[in-house]
């Protein structure tokens, strides 16, 4: 009879724990089931520790090593099912307490790249190809440039001057290139004209006029294209046709390029190094292209300036910009600027570069 009891109550037993799969899952059982939230959720999480560290290496680094290490870490062929990019990626990898290779391998593994990409916005673009993933070239921006090229690539000067330049961009115009040069004339102010080949074709007298009252010429380009978009071919013509035109009216060839829209990418900030230009960009915008009024102009720069700026302003533009603000807002400017201890110098002179090639 006890015995039977006995038989009995283990019946009972492994009924009970037959039911429990039902409510709960067991844990051998979790990464079959991906339609649960918690495995989803798990496996976007390793994702995101995954190319969160790739992301910090890359901006931190900004260097051809981080890139190698980049595509050393990651699978260049066709990861199986059971390829995991957490697992590969572990040993190199900055080590992330919230995940360890033994506890989520398995669910990391499915579709990696489909999950994260549905989870966020890759910060390294995978491209697929071929059944192949690779890991595209990811562009520098250009703080990026600027601090992996500083003798190309400036905007200030040294802080440690209390000097700063005015430049002036888009000219020669008959609008408003002159009404600028008189008031710099007027406040014995040197600046720095950042000019079109195509505008100083038009105007040659204007041109001549800035060199003549001891400023200083930049290349603006020849028609103010944005340059990234542009041909190799197409780049460099638009540099050396107006390097020819400026070279025949002032007597040399410009040494300060500033690329239209301050836009610039790394192949041609390397051959701008190659050839010994300098690319001049600025760190303090007056939004004068935006018709704006002579306070607004002057507050804007007001705002921004500090020892080594590098002001941008327009002497021309389109026939639909107003620039009178920028011509208005220029003696205030130099007088309130001299009046808090600054120094006017051109560009060459602020960063003492030579303004030719
Ligand atoms: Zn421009």
């Amino acid at each position: 009879m006890t015995k039977r009891l006995w038989s009995f109550s283990i019946v009972c037993l492994l009924v009970t724990s037959c039911g429990a799969p039902f409510s709960k899952p067991f844990p051998d059982q979790s990464s079959a089931h991906l339609a649960s939230p918690h495995v989803t959720q798990t496996s976007t999480e390793a994702n995101r520790d995954f190319e969160e560290s790739h992301f910090v290496t890359d901006s931190d680094a900004n260097t051809a090593n981080a890139k190698k290490r980049i595509n050393t870490l990651l699978p260049v062929s066709t990861p199986s099912a059971s390829t995991v990019p957490s697992a590969s990626a572990t040993p190199s990898r900055a080590p992330r307490s919230t995940v360890t290779p033994s506890s989520k391998p398995k669910i990391s593994s499915r579709k990696p790249a489909t999950q994260t990409e549905a989870s966020k916005r890759p910060s390294v673009p995978v491209q697929k190809n071929q059944g192949q993933i690779r890991i595209a070239q990811k562009k520098l921006t250009l703080s990026q440039l600027v601090v992996k090229y500083p003798e190309t690539f400036k905007l200030r000067g040294s802080s440690q001057e209390k000097k700063i330049a005015l430049t002036f961009d888009d000219g020669p115009d008959t609008r408003f290139t002159p009404k600028v040069l008189d008031a710099l004339k007027a406040n014995q102010v040197k600046a720095t004209f950042f000019v079109l080949g195509s505008m100083a074709a038009i105007h040659p007298d204007i041109i001549k006029r800035i060199a003549n009252e001891g400023h200083v010429i930049g290349n603006h380009s020849y028609s103010h294209e944005n340059l990234p978009k542009l041909s190799v071919d197409k780049f460099q013509n638009q540099i050396e046709r107006t390097e020819h035109v400026l070279q025949g009216l002032i007597g040399y060839s410009p040494r300060l390029i500033r690329p239209p829209y301050g836009a610039i990418n790394e192949e041609q900030v390397k051959w701008m190094a190659d050839h010994h230009y300098l690319i001049v960009n600025w760190n303090v915008d007056s939004l004068d292209w935006k018709s704006l009024s002579s306070d607004q102009v002057l507050h804007n720069i007001m705002q921004q300036t500090k020892p080594g700026s590098i002001i941008l302003q327009h002497s021309g533009g389109a026939d639909s910009q107003d620039l009178s603000g920028t011509v208005q807002a220029i003696g205030p400017l130099i007088s309130k600027l001299k009046a808090s201890g600054y120094t006017f110098v051109t560009v060459p002179e602020l960063l003492h570069v030579t303004k030719s090639r």
